[in-house]
């Protein structure tokens, strides 16, 4: 069943545990996200980035998760969130169409100029009972790893600032908060060293359901120290492509002859699915509802 984000988090904070978010861009991977979330009677946040409703297009993408939400999830709670809304625009079309959680995304931008495009994005998603999520500090992936390689950028600096984070919480009104402190888009084995002690400052001083992004090869027990200091939402994204894409390969290698599309990727949407269950095992979300 489709719900509200506020539902399931708010749940998650009293029980001590944390969501998974998982993305989609299609049938398949909504499929076997719902379906982990069934077999694991787990609640789930499915989360759509702009790059996905580029492909895909809002209206089909919202309609393949609300569907599927409502008729293939008998009880099980499913929230749908923007992942990294970048403007004022993708937030308003995404409130528009129906999602019960934006992010906007101003990180890139000066503080100033992230409060108030965050703020801006907030009042609007608040008017029509929608929640958003902000955040501060860099995220770092393959390019920003790549400038500290360089030097041209240290790691710290990427870091988010708890004074900061306090500050821009109280400035935004958003409801939950992303951060930087060790966690990276994509997955970098053994370079993904989390800073709990950073993050029991944040915790302190900013009373919100924190979300840790890039979790993908991040070490599950790092993942649940996190959970322990206030992380109630867990971003999956990379882990899930790699299993895709590893078992695709292996039945196409497997059979060169199938031609049956749904044959081929029966396998990789159920790899996708083993993923999300065993993250939710992690997240302590399984049997929660
Ligand atoms: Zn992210």
């Amino acid at each position: 069943m489709l719900v509200h984000i506020k539902e399931i988090i708010m749940r998650a904070q009293r029980g001590g545990y944390a969501i998974g978010a998982f993305n989609t861009q299609d049938l398949e991977i909504t499929l076997a996200i719902v379906q982990a979330a069934v077999a694991q009677r787990s609640p789930v946040i499915i989360q759509v980035s702009e790059s996905a409703i580029k492909y895909a297009s809002l209206k089909a993408i919202t309609h393949i998760v609300q569907t599927i939400a409502k008729n293939q999830a008998d009880g099980i709670p499913v929230a749908l969130h923007l992942d990294h809304g970048k403007s004022f625009l993708s937030v308003s079309e995404c409130v528009k169409a129906g999602f019960s959680s934006i992010h906007i995304d101003g990180s890139d931008l000066p503080f100033d100029e992230n409060i108030n495009l965050t703020k801006e994005s907030v009042a609007y998603a608040h008017k029509r009972n929608v929640w958003a999520q902000g955040e501060l500090g860099t995220i770092l992936g393959k390019e920003g790893l790549i400038k500290i390689e360089k030097r041209e950028l240290e790691i710290k600096d990427c870091f988010t600032d708890p004074a900061l984070a306090a500050k821009f919480a109280q400035a935004t009104k958003v409801d939950t908060f992303a951060m930087s402190i060790g966690n990276m888009h994509g997955m970098f084995v053994g370079l993904e060293q989390l800073d709990l002690a950073r993050l029991k400052k944040i915790h302190a001083k900013v009373k919100l359901p924190l979300v840790l992004h890039g979790a993908s090869g991040v070490e599950h027990g790092e993942i649940k120290k996190a959970i322990k200091l206030g992380v109630h939402i867990v971003n999956i994204d990379t882990e899930m492509r790699q299993a895709w894409a590893t078992a695709l390969r292996r039945t196409l290698q497997a059979d060169k002859k199938e031609i049956d599309l749904r044959k081929i990727l029966a396998p990789a949407t159920a790899a996708v699915q083993a993923v999300v269950e065993e993250k939710m095992k992690v997240f302590g979300s399984s049997g929660k509802v």
